[in-house]
């Protein structure tokens, strides 16, 4: 059953940033480990990771020019090596090659780059490799830029029909009041059917470390199920994350696409 199901994992630079702000080394170790043991039991498997701009500020001081641009492409283009330095590393001690892909919006909108971009993936993925892939910050600027990484996480997993999302943040999940209030719950189900009634219960605001929140999140989700694609919000420094939801464990919200 699992031979060839197809999950994308995207995680979000709050999970792989310290509360000092340098990258997590355990989280991003501890969420290798979990891909590593999937891919052994015969996912295929696909990771979006955020977290290169959040990288290049842990180790780099850019002198502000005011020029928030530059600062981004600055820090992103140091980040993403230090980011994939510790994929590589962390791959390879499961045997394991992961993969670089950068895109930009430009990629999923033209027919040659997208056909490119599949074309890649799916060598990438019939080879064992794990792409590991992120918005290329460098050139990725006004209308080449995505919302966000759920939004290119979301177009991934379209593009390689992925059977399951996961989207790790650190939120837990979809609230029926704000995250912060005591009598707030999780939903954890959201039926296709009922989606637009969910919407009510979206929170605007964004976290520090990442340009995502919880609207595009829903929006990737509302999308995605819509192509058949099961979607699941979950916090990203819980214990065994990956595993426990493949297992089957009631955390977090899932959508749940039609049949
Ligand atoms: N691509 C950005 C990075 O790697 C993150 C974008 C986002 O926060 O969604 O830092």
């Amino acid at each position: 059953m699992k031979d060839n199901q197809r999950i994308v994992v995207k995680v979000g630079t709050n999970v792989l940033t310290t509360a000092e702000g340098n990258l997590d080394l355990e989280t991003l170790g501890n969420l290798v480990d979990q891909i590593a043991q999937l891919q052994g039991a015969g996912y295929q498997m696909l990771l979006v990771s955020s977290g290169a701009v959040g990288a290049g500020k842990s180790v780099f001081n850019f002198k502000d020019t005011g020029d928030k641009i530059a600062s981004r492409q600055v820090y992103s283009s140091i980040g993403q090596i230090l980011l994939i330095h510790e994929y590589y590393q962390r791959f390879r001690e499961h045997h394991i090659f992961c993969s670089q892909v950068l895109a930009t919006k430009e990629d999923f909108r033209g027919k040659t780059h997208y056909a490119n971009m599949s074309h890649c993936i799916e060598n990438l993925l019939s080879q064992g490799v794990v792409p590991v892939i992120n918005e290329n910050d460098v050139v990725a600027i006004d209308e080449l830029m995505f919302t966000d990484n759920d939004e290119l996480a979301g177009l991934m997993a379209q593009m390689v029909k992925a059977d399951r999302l996961i989207i790790l943040s650190n939120v837990k999940g979809i609230f029926n009041g704000a995250p912060d209030h005591p009598e707030s719950k999780i939903i954890s189900f959201i039926q296709a059917q009922e989606i637009s009634s969910i919407s009510e219960f979206i929170q605007e605001q964004t976290s520090s470390g990442g340009r995502g929140g919880m609207v595009s999140k829903f929006n990737t989700a509302r999308k995605a199920i819509r192509k058949g694609i099961q979607v699941q919000i979950a916090h990203g420094k819980v214990p065994n994350i990956l595993l426990r939801l493949l297992a089957g464990e009631e955390i977090g919200t899932t959508f749940v696409p039609r049949d």
